[in-house]
């Protein structure tokens, strides 16, 4: 039996060890750095799941490079189907840079999407896309993800920087939802 977890009334099984999270981070860091050779891509981060996943692919990116943390806003909450207003935090300029985005998960895809859409405003020379986790059976939107790091099934995760409700993002391992 896997080791659990309790994060507030829900119990959670670990299903990816710190290890192979470890050993994913650095082969999309090293493609990274094999494809930006001769550049200094900016990284946007997208708060607040992505602090951990940033904070370790960062250190594994050799590039001359600028990493900068955003947040989305949108008129009414936010989840799955809010509309995303702005990138709040966009503090650097973009225009003609290369950008990547680091996010921690793409499940429906439409934040990603909203997020792409917005930020074009902003006339950066070129996006990737760089994630840590992909839902494929979630996806609902036509995304080019040039970086994954992991992709995983349609249930509910945590840690590694993702939360439920506000708690959970402070563990080493991902570990997913017990039915
Ligand atoms: P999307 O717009 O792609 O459906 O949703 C992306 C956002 O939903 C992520 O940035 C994340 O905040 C949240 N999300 C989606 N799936 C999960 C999950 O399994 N666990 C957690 N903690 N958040 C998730």
């Amino acid at each position: 039996m896997n080791k659990t977890i309790q994060v507030k009334d829900k119990t959670f099984a670990v299903s990816i060890p710190e290890e192979r999270i470890m050993a994913e981070v650095r082969r999309v860091a090293a493609e990274i750095n094999r494809d930006y050779a001769g550049q200094n891509p900016i990284f946007l981060a997208v708060l607040n799941g992505s602090f951990i996943f940033a904070a370790d692919l960062l250190r594994e990116v050799t590039l001359p490079c600028e990493i900068s943390f955003v947040r989305l806003a949108s008129y009414e909450g936010m989840g799955s189907t809010g509309e995303i207003r702005e990138i709040m935090g966009l503090s650097v300029d973009v225009t003609g840079r290369p950008v990547i985005i680091v996010e921690d998960i793409v499940d429906t895809g439409l934040t990603m999407a909203h997020m792409l859409e917005t930020l074009k405003r902003h006339n950066p020379g070129s996006i990737d896309i760089c994630t840590l986790l992909l839902k494929p059976g979630k996806l609902q939107v036509n995304l080019d993800i040039r970086y994954c790091a992991m992709q995983i099934p349609n249930d509910f995760i945590v840690g590694y920087g993702l939360d439920y409700d506000g708690f959970g993002r402070n563990t080493k391992d991902i570990y997913t939802l017990c039915s």
